[in-house]
C-alpha cells in the first residue's frame, strides 16, 4: 500500500518519503498475487471495492510498467472453484458471476483434477500478478524514478499531534543505525499492514498468519489458478506453482514455518491436483495478514487530523492496491471525483468501528 500510494501521489509532481521497517516482512512480498474478487467470493461493498480495483489493474500495472522500465507479471488467467457437490456450487455467493462447470468441464479447464471435484465456477474475469518477483520490485523502482525517498530499515515509533488542534505534528523514528530521530509532519499515510495497531491503538487491526510454499512444475501444466477450500494452486507463466496458505487467527506475530502449517498445505495439493505432490518444493515462506473484524480494509481520514489510512486489507491487498492508490492519492488532493468514490471511503471508513463501540442510548 505504501509503495502503491507513494507511486501515485509521485506521479502528481508530489514529494513522498516511504519510512519502512522491513521490506521483506511486507505481505506485498509473501501474497500469491491472486486478483480474485469473485473467486474469493466476496460479497456485497468488498465485492465493488475489488471489482473496482481489477477493472483499474490493468491501467495501473501499465503506469508502472511505463514508469519502471519493468514487467509486473500481470496475467488474466482465469480462476477455477471447484466443489464436491453442485449444490454447494449453486450456494457460492458470486455464483451469478462465474461460469457453471460440470465434472467434464474441470476436467478441460484443469487437466488432473482430483476425482472428488465434480462441479466449478470458472471466473475468467479473475487474474493473479506476479507480486513476490516482479510487481513490488517494479513498484520500487518506479517510485525511485519519479523521486521518492525511502527510508528503509526506520521503524516509527510515535505520531504525536499539536496539543492544540490535534493535528498530526511530528513522527519520532529509530533509524537502521540506531538514531532516534524527531520528524516534524502535518501528513502521512498509515500503511503498516497488521502492524498498524501497534502505532494507532483504536485501529482495530490484527494479523492472520499465512505460511506458503512453491512448486516446480512442468511449464503450461496448469492454465488456470485453482482455488479449493482452503488451499489454491496459482500458476506463474514460467511453471513455477505458488501454494497458499494457512489461515491461522491464534498465530498474533509468531514467525516462522510449522510442520502442521506445512503439512496442511501439502495434503490441500494432494486432494486437489494429485499429480503436484510429485514437483518439487521450491521456496517455503509465511507472513501475516492484516485483518479487521469484518474483513474490510481501513481507509481514507483516521483518527488524528492529517493521518490517512490504507491499512487492514487482509487476504485482498494485492487486488486491492489499484483501489486504495487511487482512493487515497485523490482523497490527499481532495479530489473525489465521483459519489461512488465517496461512498467506499464511507463505507471504508475506521469510523465503522467506532460507531459500533458506542454505548446505546435509551
Ligand atoms: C499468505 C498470504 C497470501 C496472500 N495472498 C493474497 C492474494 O493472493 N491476493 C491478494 O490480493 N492479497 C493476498 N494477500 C494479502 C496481501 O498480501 C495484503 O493484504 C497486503 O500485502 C497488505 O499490504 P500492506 O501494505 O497493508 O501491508 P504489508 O505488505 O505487510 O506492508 C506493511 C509494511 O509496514 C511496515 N511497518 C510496519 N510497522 C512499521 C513501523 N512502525 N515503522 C515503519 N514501518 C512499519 C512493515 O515493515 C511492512 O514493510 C496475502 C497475504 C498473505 C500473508
Amino acid at each position: 500500500m505504501g509503495l502503491a500510494i507513494a507511486h501515485q501521489l509521485a506521479r502528481r509532481g508530489q514529494a513522498v518519503r516511504v519510512i519502512s521497517r522491513s521490506r521483506n516482512e511486507a505481505a506485498g512480498f509473501v501474497a500469491a498475487g491472486m486478483l480474485a474478487p469473485h473467486a474469493e467470493g466476496l460479497s456485497g461493498q468488498l465485492l465493488t471495492l475489488g471489482q473496482r480495483s481489477l477493472a483499474l489493474t490493468p491501467k495501473w500495472v501499465a503506469q508502472i510498467e511505463h514508469d519502471s522500465g519493468l514487467t509486473c507479471g500481470l496475467r488474466m488467467s482465469g480462476i477455477v472453484v471447484p466443489f464436491a457437490k453442485d449444490d454447494e456450487r449453486r450456494r457460492y455467493p458470486t455464483a451469478a458471476l462465474g461460469q457453471s462447470l460440470t465434472r467434464k468441464g474441470l476436467e478441460q479447464e484443469v487437466p488432473g483434477l482430483a476425482p472428488r471435484w465434480q462441479a466449478g465456477l470458472l471466473f475468467e474475469q479473475d487474474g493473479q500478478i506476479d507480486n513476490r518477483r516482479q510487481l513490488m520490485r517494479a513498484l520500487e523502482k518506479a517510485c525511485v524514478s519519479l523521486g521518492v525517498q525511502f527510508l528503509e530499515g526506520a521503524e516509527v515509533q510515535t505520531l504525536s499531534r499539536n496539543s492544540e488542534n490535534q493535528e498530526l505534528q511530528q513522527i519520532t523514528l529509530r533509524t537502521a543505525e540506531g538514531e532516534v530521530q524527531h520528524h516534524p509532519c502535518r501528513k502521512a499515510v498509515l500503511c503498516s499492514g497488521a502492524w498498524s495497531q501497534k502505532l494507532v491503538p483504536e485501529l482495530p487491526v490484527f494479523p492472520v498468519k499465512g505460511q506458503m510454499l512453491s512448486l516446480q512444475g512442468p511449464r503450461k501444466a496448469l492454465k488456470r489458478v485453482i482455488f479449493g477450500p482452503g488451499t489454491y494452486l496459482v500458476p506463474r507463466e514460467d511453471g513455477l506453482i505458488v501454494v497458499g496458505a494457512t489461515s491461522e487467527r491464534d498465530a498474533g506475530f509468531a514467525p516462522g514455518l510449522t510442520p502442521n502449517g506445512q503439512a496442511q498445505l501439502q495434503a490441500g495439493i494432494q486432494d486437489l491436483l494429485p499429480k503436484a505432490g510429485s514437483w518439487p518444493p521450491m521456496e517455503r515462506w509465511w507472513g501475516f495478514r492484516p485483518c479487521t473484524p469484518d474483513e474490510g480494509p481501513l481507509l481514507g481520514a483516521g483518527p488524528i487530523k492529517g493521518l490517512w489510512l490504507a491499512c487492514g486489507h487482509h487476504r485482498n491487498g494485492v487486488l486491492l492496491a489499484a483501489i486504495t492508490a487511487e482512493l487515497l492519492s485523490n482523497a490527499l488532493n481532495k479530489e473525489i471525483h465521483c459519489e461512488e468514490e465517496q461512498t467506499l471511503l464511507d463505507t471504508f471508513s475506521y469510523m465503522r468501528f467506532a460507531r459500533k463501540e458506542e454505548p446505546a442510548t435509551n
